[in-house]
């Protein structure tokens, strides 16, 4: 029988009641004739209360605690999906990570599955169960301890199993109806996506759209599973949601997919650094090991000897950016005049595989900022993607002269 997955988001199994209509959903898909692979995620909010509960006991944890507690709201939802299941009379069990077993890393609080062997589902499959409910976020380290993977890792979990046994499709269930051309809070004109090529959904995925975790939609496109991200609400018939898929099955797109932004960066320069070998190594190795996630980087023309060093990472990871290149100074590795932190830019980003075979999207972009009266302080840019950095006063503007201009309220 073929098989398909189907993941529900912490909103979709958020009570009893939502637990209910979601196994309806998996119902309908039982009788269209699948075996059907069942991930839930916690119930909303639960993750979060379970971390806080973690970090009140204990400031400095031990990782492999911290997954022992934070894993546990997952094997509730499973055991009560399959509990309702089978009050629908569908012949459905639960599994959590260690049964399967789903195979990770040791990196607790972020391991990566590494195998998902297919024999114990498949056996139960045979013997006529129809539904398999896992846990999601969870599986087990090669020391024998439960592990998680990391905030949102369910849907990584559905990508998984979804290509270890070759489900059909995975249909990611959530409270959006798909993925959209930019954030409908921002501007009204946002649009969704029938479809969305994989490198796209990457670029937005890490961009900050929180629809999928990043790395779901890397191992999506690597073992090409077909990924539909749908609304877990509303009616089923008119629900198609957006197919997450390789680019050559999009027949017509716009050159501009789509328009991300991430409110809390903060660009920060070093003045003055002396501008010689070895400088960028002693300068970002640090910010590395101090967990400083740094996105854009210039390095302005030299004068001198000396340069300056400019580079854009989240708000919240200043201070510990600042504490690695004083302490860095002090140990008298890089040397610099002053440390500069603008914390109040925004970054806007615009996304799209057509730019690949079209020139002219940078001018086209920072023409309709100028347009807006809006200063640029930083770009970089990459095969499919461009991003500015900009005040972050002007965030809201940016991203709907940018709709406009790329015409994303239309589909091509
Ligand atoms: N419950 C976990 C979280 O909130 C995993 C997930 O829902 O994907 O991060
Ligand atoms: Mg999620």
């Amino acid at each position: 029988m073929p098989k398909l997955v189907m993941k529900f988001g912490g909103t979709s199994v958020a009570t009893p009641d939502r637990i209910r209509r979601a196994a309806k959903r998996i119902g309908v898909e039982v009788s269209n004739g699948y075996n059907v692979i069942v991930i839930v995620s916690a119930m909303a909010g639960k993750t979060n209360e379970l971390v806080d509960w973690v970090e009140e006991t204990a400031p400095f944890f031990d990782a492999r605690e911290y997954d022992a507690v934070v894993s546990s709201g997952e094997v509730v939802t499973a055991g009560l999906m399959a509990l309702t299941l089978q009050e629908m009379d569908v012949p459905a069990r639960s599994w959590q990570g260690w049964q399967v077993p789903v195979k990770t890393t040791s990196a607790h609080s972020a391991a990566r599955i590494e195998e998902i062997p297919t024999a114990n589902l498949d056996a139960k499959f045979a013997e006529g169960m129809k539904v398999a409910v896992i846990a999601g976020f969870q599986g087990v380290s090669p020391e024998g301890r439960i592990t998680t993977l990391g905030r949102g890792g369910s849907d990584t979990t559905a990508v998984a199993f979804a290509a270890a046994f070759g489900a059909e499709r995975c249909d990611i269930y959530t409270d959006v109806e798909g993925v959209y051309t930019t954030d409908p809070r921002i501007s009204d004109k946002a649009r969704k996506l029938d479809k969305i090529a994989y490198e796209e959904m990457l670029e937005l995925a890490s961009l900050g759209a929180k629809v999928l975790q990043t790395r779901s939609v890397e191992l999506a496109m690597r073992y090409k599973v077909r990924l539909r991200v749908l609304s877990s609400f509303g009616e089923m018939s008119d629900n198609v949601g957006t197919l997450v898929c390789d680019e050559e099955e999009i027949m017509e797109s716009n050159v501009v997919s789509g328009v991300a932004y991430s409110r809390d960066e903060a660009k920060m320069t070093l003045v003055s650094v002396a501008d010689r070998p070895g400088i960028a190594a002693a300068i970002f190795g640090p910010l590395s090991r101090a967990g400083v996630n740094v996105d854009m980087i210039v390095q302005n023309i030299s004068e001198e000897g000396r340069t300056d060093m400019t580079f854009s990472c989240p708000t919240d990871q200043v201070a510990r950016a600042e504490k690695a290149m004083t302490e860095a100074k002090e140990r008298g590795e890089i040397n610099f005049h002053d440390l500069v932190a603008d914390t109040n830019v925004a970054k806007v980003s615009v996304v799209g595989i057509g730019m690949r075979s079209h020139a002219g999207v940078a001018a086209q972009m920072f023409e309709a900022l100028r347009d807006e009266g809006i200063n640029i302080k930083v770009i970089t840019t990459s095969e499919i993607k461009i991003s500015v950095l900009i005040d972050r006063k002007y965030l809201e503007l940016a991203v709907q002269a940018l709709h406009d201009t790329f015409g994303l309220e239309q589909a091509a």
